[in-house]
């Protein structure tokens, strides 16, 4: 392919578990489609890449394989988070390999580091490499404030016994408690790998030279605030489901289970569509009570469940269930949730997946799992108010049955309906000419094509 002027060489270093890295491709597409004669070299290990769509890329980004820090002949032995520790401890000099190899391919030194947030030793390295830094946080604001004052808020918490106590001394933090914080900031094992991470991030992005996430400011102004007051630049650059595209910046839709097909036969704002995301899956007592609350209710349902867990599902409900609904392994999400029919999400309540429901208008039953899926949770049931708590903390046949009437019959389902209508409204605000996410997105692509330095 013809190879572009190159005025700036941007390198992405990509996270190679769960959401993180289509989501930074996506972007990596939206500014390589903004800025043609930028070079972007997006750095990912060979199983992430293997899993995303990189045919269409448009001709200034190049793909390249950083190594995943699993030795030759090494077998995972299958202990959770194992080949995030692995990877990670090697992600330093792995990375430095990646961007001295991109650099050498093109014969242009890198001017910008875009990484995944996780990589806090991109400061440094950028900073050895005369290059700026940009961080790519991969949920939300209230999230990123939770990990940038972990020491704070560890000073000020004695864990025992205050769970339900608020963050009120953080602003933006006065309806979060304790005990909807990520594991690793109080709770959980705050030695693990993935604690420290999380904790030296905190300490290390005030020195980027942009952060960014994929929200929209309107959604959470006063933790926007606050936290562009904490870093040099911060931009909210989404919801991306709400983006325009072009063939260019969007990868095709893919529905190769034929989901939005059947969605479209059924009636408007009727259909429970459920999901946990690419990591997680509730124990499989609980997908037996979420099976026996769909056909005790009679609710229509598309439900995405991986393949291996499958088999977890009661005796003959696929069956019983062939006119009611659907399982299958993979939908279009963002498709699915833009549909009229679909009138709740069932959800674990991850970053991207809540802002894809908001930007679908669709109220949520929130099931938490990891990570930042806590805090979204409580967002969504007491801040927004766009969706409720699953009854009592994790799926039985009839607390699952109430939410589903709760929230797509009674009173209450309808004022979630118009909540997340008007957060909606605010999102296509955002996105469209002049609005918040655009103007971000400008400033954002600015100090990534820059060659300040
Ligand atoms: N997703 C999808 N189809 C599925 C399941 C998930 O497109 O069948 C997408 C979903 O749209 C979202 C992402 O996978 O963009 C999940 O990201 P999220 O941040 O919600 O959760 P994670 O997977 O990181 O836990």
């Amino acid at each position: 392919s013809e190879q572009p002027t190159t005025d700036s060489h941007v390198a992405i270093l990509a996270f190679p578990f769960g959401s993180h890295s289509p989501v930074l491709l996506d972007v990596t597409r939206r500014l390589a489609s903004a800025s043609p004669t930028t070079l972007f070299s997006f750095l990912n290990t060979a199983k992430s890449n293997s899993s995303l769509f990189l045919s269409d890329l448009p001709s200034n980004i190049r793909v390249h394989e950083v190594a995943d820090g699993v030795s030759e002949g090494y077998v995972l032995s299958g202990r959770p988070h194992e080949a995030f520790e692995l990877f990670i401890v090697a992600a330093p000099e792995n990375f430095r390999k990646a961007v001295a190899s991109a650099e050498s391919d093109v014969g242009k030194k890198v001017t910008c580091l875009l990484t995944d947030a996780f990589f806090w030793f991109a400061s440094d390295m950028a900073a050895e490499m005369k290059a700026t830094w940009v961080a790519f946080w991969a949920a939300g604001p209230n999230s990123m404030t939770a990990h940038l004052y972990t020491d704070r808020i560890r000073d000020a918490i004695e864990v025992d016994g205050c769970m339900e106590e608020t963050l009120g001394f953080i602003p933006g933090m006065e309806k979060y408690r304790v005990k909807d914080t990520p594991d690793g900031v109080v709770v959980g094992n705050l030695d693990s790998a993935f604690s420290d991470t999380l904790h030296r991030m905190g300490l290390a992005l005030p020195r980027a030279d942009a952060v960014f996430v994929t929200s929209f400011e309107e959604l959470d102004p006063t933790l926007t605030n606050n936290l562009k007051s904490e870093f040099k630049r911060f931009f909210s650059i989404g919801p991306l489901a709400l983006l325009s595209s072009t063939s260019q910046t969007e990868t095709p839709v893919q529905d190769p289970y034929n989901s939005l097909a059947w969605i479209k036969k059924q009636g408007t704002a009727s259909v429970a569509y459920i999901s946990f995301g690419t990591v997680m899956t509730p124990p499989p007592g609980e997908l037996v009570a979420i099976a026996e609350g769909l056909e005790s209710s009679n609710v229509p349902f598309v439900w995405s469940l991986k393949e291996k867990n499958m088999v977890q599902l009661p005796k003959g409900f696929l069956e019983r269930t062939r006119e009611q609904g659907i399982v299958v392994p993979w939908v279009p999400q963002v498709e699915l949730l833009k549909h009229e029919s679909t009138g709740v999400y069932v959800t674990h309540c991850g970053w991207n997946s809540m802002l894809e429901s908001v930007s679908g208008g669709v109220p949520m039953i929130c099931r938490p799992c990891i990570g930042d899926n806590g805090l979204n949770g409580r967002a969504v049931e007491v801040i927004w108010e766009i969706g409720m708590m699953i009854i009592g903390g994790v799926f039985t046949r009839d607390g699952f049955v109430k939410c589903l009437d709760q929230v797509l019959v009674q009173d209450d389902g309808k004022k979630m309906k118009s909540n997340v209508e008007k957060l909606r409204e605010q999102a296509h605000q955002a996105v469209s000419a002049k609005g918040s996410s655009v103007e971000n997105f400008k400033g954002l692509l600015d100090v990534v094509v820059s060659t300040l330095n």
